[in-house]
């Protein structure tokens, strides 16, 4: 179910109107409608897809440590044994 909310304050960018433009949420296309009741003018925000898009351009990659104390394996000379 949408509802459609009046926003206070808001100009009509067709008909320049005062508190004449409501806008509502379209969960499906993940975007906000603006819509003036004096002279039918809509809006179509995408606002949702751009977030979506910005996480998934920050994912961390880890490096891989390389740890330079790591000292050589010492090989035993069984000869030097006796
Ligand atoms: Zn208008």
């Amino acid at each position: 179910m949408t509802i459609k909310r009046f926003i206070a304050g808001a100009v009509c960018q067709a008909c320049g109107q005062q508190d004449k433009v409501r806008a509502w949420d379209d969960p499906n296309a993940q975007a906000m409608y603006r819509e003036c009741v004096a002279c039918g003018y809509t809006d179509v925000l995408a606002h949702a897809s751009e977030h979506t898009s910005e996480l998934l351009t920050r994912v961390n990659y880890t490096d891989p440590v390389f740890d330079e104390d790591v000292s050589p394996v010492r090989i035993l000379d069984p000869r030097s044994m006796h």
